[in-house]
């Protein structure tokens, strides 16, 4: 096992991150930006690197510095958290090529995933199923014209290096087929430095699930069942739920199995998250991340498993000493994302924080790096909190979450607690009857 770890992230993953390594005996090593100076997770840590000025690009994601950091406090390995370098190849290549372990799995596996349409002919030639759309890339308009007439309208144009929601566009008919094909493109070439697209088509009211993966360096792959993440605005995840209201435990079975099978077969080690769109029963794939996930924290709850403790683990080469009949799931959990926002325009509201009381009680976690007098930076993700609750089934983690909506007290920075406690209260959000499409409707009508 790693005697220290240097983790290369903020916020509440960083604080995450160093939890985990606690509860191993680890030493954990923070760096931060200036902006950051008092910031928990570097107040929390065992050592502390200033690794630059506020800009991400000179601190959180300047390789050099963090490596430096890394070689002169002598920490061993490297948690990205998510976000930043997490899906960097080049950047985990570097982090081997010093000497140091990685915690993810391999740069070619990153690599390979990265690329939105290698992931998917990756996928499809293990037998797993996609969205209908293009073969590959799609290079010009006329090819643009064609994919749309095979697949039929809407279309979405999506960056093949794509993420975060960025550089991708609808077109919901020929005439507007022109405009949304180049913005997609213009898009994804100044968010991604790569105009490359890829066409799928656009499904009307498919819901977001997507499979916790784990592997080890043993060959060994299992899986941590679902998570539902059909709450989003501008594709963007707001509110998570292990397990998902729409499937059944046969479907998640099922579809475990290929995911275990396919990921086996390319030898993927450590965390993974295949995503999928869910409708009229059928899975299609439209992505995989190789990291870990913001919303990681409900299938904790529901498996009772530290999947941080878990990816640690792995990359000491430990074996994962279970397989998959050894998983189980009990009762349902919800995750909130609070974010430092406007509750209804969603302008950043970064500033000094005020109040910070955070719920408890039974089946209340919260993952935040917050405290009364913090200065929320600008600089950064506005995510400042998440609320997570676990109950029995799904009422009652819907009844937690109402009551801990009501006992969270953040001032001085706005946050979106009020828009959570409008979706919690919903009749379609207790149903459980959302699609992907829902959320942008109710945030314009409420
Ligand atoms: P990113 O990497 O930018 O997050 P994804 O491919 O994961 O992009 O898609 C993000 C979200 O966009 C999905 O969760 C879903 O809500 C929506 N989306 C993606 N592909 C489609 C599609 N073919 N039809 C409808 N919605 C889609």
């Amino acid at each position: 096992m790693f005697s220290k770890i240097l983790i290369a992230n903020r916020g509440e993953i960083a604080l995450r991150v160093q939890r985990a390594c606690r509860e191993l005996g680890i030493a954990t090593v923070a760096v931060h930006s200036t902006a950051d100076a008092e910031a928990m997770h570097v107040r929390l840590a065992d050592e502390t690197v200033c690794i630059g000025p506020p800009q991400a690009r000179e601190s959180y994601l300047n390789m050099p510095a963090i490596l430096t950091a890394a070689l002169i406090t002598g920490a061993e390995a490297i948690h990205p958290g998510y976000g930043f370098l997490s899906e960097n190849a080049g950047f985990a290549e570097m982090v081997e090529a010093h000497g140091l372990v990685f915690i993810g799995p391999s740069p070619t596996h990153v690599r390979m995933m990265g690329d939105k349409i290698t992931a998917k002919t990756t996928m499809a030639a293990l037998g797993v199923p996609l969205v209908p759309g293009s073969a590959g890339e799609v290079p010009d308009l006329r090819m643009a014209r064609s994919v749309a007439e095979t697949v039929g309208y809407p279309v979405l144009i999506k960056a093949a290096a794509g993420g975060g929601g960025r550089g991708m566009k609808v077109a919901y008919d020929p005439a507007s087929l022109e405009e949304a094909f180049l913005l997609a493109r213009t898009e994804a070439a100044a968010a991604f430095g790569n105009d490359a697209v890829y066409m799928e088509k656009y499904l009307d009211r498919p819901r977001h699930i997507e499979l916790q993966i784990l592997g080890d360096n043993h060959g060994n792959v299992v899986h941590f069942g679902e998570r539902d993440c059909s709450l989003q605005r501008r594709h963007q995840k707001l509110l998570e739920e292990a397990g998902s209201p729409a499937i059944t435990a046969a479907a998640r079975d099922a579809l475990g199995e290929t995911a275990v099978a396919a990921l086996q077969r390319f030898g993927y080690r450590n965390a993974g998250t295949l995503e999928f769109l869910y409708q009229d029963g059928q899975f299609a794939f439209i992505e995989m991340n190789t990291r870990l996930q913001v919303e990681h924290p409900v299938t904790e709850m529901v498996s009772n498993v530290d999947l941080v403790r878990e990816q640690i683990r792995i990359s000491a080469g430990e074996p994962l000493g279970y397989g998959q009949a050894d998983i189980s799931f009990s009762g349902h959990a919800i995750e909130c994302r609070i974010t430092a926002e406007d509750p209804e325009s969603f302008a950043p509201s970064p500033g000094l924080v005020g109040v910070f009381h955070p719920p408890g009680g039974l089946g209340v976690r919260i993952d935040s790096a917050l405290y009364g007098g913090y200065r929320v930076p600008a600089h950064y993700d506005s995510l400042v909190a998440k609320l997570i609750t676990h109950g029995r089934d799904r009422a009652e983690a819907i009844a937690r979450m109402r009551r801990a909506l009501e006992e969270f007290v953040i001032t001085g920075v706005k946050t979106t607690i009020p828009l959570h406690r409008r979706i919690l209260d919903d009749p379609t959000f207790m149903a459980g009857d959302y699609t992907i499409h829902w959320l942008e409707r109710f945030v314009a009508q409420n």
